[in-house]
């Protein structure tokens, strides 16, 4: 019997493999792709303070993002510079790279990957875990969920659902250069959602990214924002297969039972906001690893022990989930109209000068709670609040 099973190896099945193989622990890692990081969904934009959780090598980044450019429905703008340097300054990485890049530690680490493998199904027993998998029976002491965008074995284990999620639809093509991130809302755009187009320099070649999340059909709604002649002009040639993809916006109900943590999209951790979830993937894979190293420790595996792990992230994550959530459902209420005031005041001086002083790339809470108090935007809150 190994000591842990990990089923998924992205981001968040990676590290917490590294950190428990460095822990001592016989750890495996079931994948089921044949290559780690492909095929890739992600924009792979982070923030320099990713670097605190994993390495982030030069030769990942494709662009240093410094602005932005949020577009309202009515065509109005709101523009805002990001920090070029320091923690919070952002950067577009190769995601396949990156996955890559952490799979490679967590094998010097001394954990063993299996590509090609899927997990069929996960079987609590009174002394172990028992997986099923593409490859034969697995047996673990614990096991470390990290399965992205899939709830089966959550569900199966009394775990639940992430209470929201949204459709995505992404594509990358050639493009002109550029270097501002642009944001589109509205009604027509991406209902409950937004558009986005992110400049990179790949291989040497200007490429745009070019997503959409929303409610309904995420395809249809990228082939429209596409058409759009802005956008016909910038990009060229043939454009990548469009990929399709859930993504979780809040949580699933627990996250912890006997013998098992969940971590990452499977946890339902991402920024309620922005959709992004790579450095929860990874903040809540340390914390798994450093809860299920201290279970082993003690010798205890069993669901109050584990319960530590859901305390650790509630503290580091609960205040801005939920804060977060919260200016989701407001900005999911507001017509289109509404949106075009708040991206107005999202320009004015005020608001530009008081994002430079509370916005951080991962932690939302200070500039949404800030950004709440302002004469405008507080006034509308109230009368969506009321409708
Ligand atoms: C369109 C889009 C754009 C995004 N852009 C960004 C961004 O710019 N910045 C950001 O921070 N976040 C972004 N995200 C979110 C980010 O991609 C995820 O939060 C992140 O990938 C989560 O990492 P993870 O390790 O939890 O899951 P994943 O990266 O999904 O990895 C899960 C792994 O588990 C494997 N797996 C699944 N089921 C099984 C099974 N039964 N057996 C074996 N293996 C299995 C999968 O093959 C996969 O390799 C984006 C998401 C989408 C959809």
């Amino acid at each position: 019997m190994i000591d842990v099973a990990v089923v998924g190896a992205g981001p968040a099945g990676l590290l917490a493999a590294a950190h428990l193989a460095r822990s001592g622990l016989d750890v495996l890692l079931l994948e089921d792709h044949p290559r780690v990081g492909e095929p890739t969904h992600c924009t792979g934009i982070v923030s320099l303070e990713t670097a605190d959780l994993t390495d982030i090598p030069d030769e990942l980044v494709l662009g240093r993002l410094a602005r932005a450019r949020l577009v309202a429905p009515n065509g109005g703008e709101a523009r805002h510079a990001w920090p070029a340097a320091g923690s919070d300054a952002i950067l577009a990485i190769d995601r396949a790279a990156f996955d890559q890049g952490l799979a490679r530690r967590a094998i010097d680490a001394g954990a063993s990957l299996r590509t090609g493998t899927a997990v069929r199904d996960v079987q609590l027993a009174a002394d172990g875990v028992d997986l099923r998998t593409g490859a034969g029976p697995v047996r673990a002491r614990a096991c470390v969920l990290a399965c992205g965008v899939s709830y089966r074995f959550q569900r199966q284990l009394g775990l639940g659902l992430p209470g929201q999620a949204i459709h995505t639809a992404q594509t990358e093509a050639d493009a002109t250069p550029g270097d501002v991130v642009e944001l589109h809302f509205g009604r027509q755009v991406a209902p409950n959602g937004f558009a986005w187009t992110v400049p990179v320099v790949r291989g040497g070649r200007h490429r745009l990214k070019v997503g959409v999340m929303a409610m309904g059909d995420a395809g249809a709604y990228l082939d429209a924002f596409l058409e759009r002649p802005p956008l016909r002009a910038r990009v060229q040639g043939e454009r990548a297969p469009i990929v399709r993809r859930l993504l979780p916006l809040r949580p699933i109900a627990k996250t912890y039972t006997d013998r098992v943590l969940v971590v990452g999209d499977a946890g339902g951790f991402t920024k309620p906001t922005t959709g992004g979830g790579i450095f929860y993937s990874l903040l809540t894979a340390s914390l798994a690893a450093e809860t299920l190293a201290e279970a082993f420790a003690a010798g205890r595996l069993d669901d109050a022990f584990l319960a530590r792990y859901e305390h650790r992230w509630q503290a580091r994550l609960g205040a801005d989930l939920r804060v977060a959530d919260w200016l989701r459902q407001f900005v999911t209420k507001c017509s289109d109209a509404e949106i075009d005031l708040l991206v107005r005041a999202m320009d004015s001086e005020d608001v530009q000068e008081l994002v430079q002083r509370t916005a951080r790339f991962n932690w939302h809470h200070d500039v949404i709670v800030a950004l709440a108090r302002q004469p405008g935007i507080a006034t509308l809150i109230f009368r969506t609040l009321f409708r």
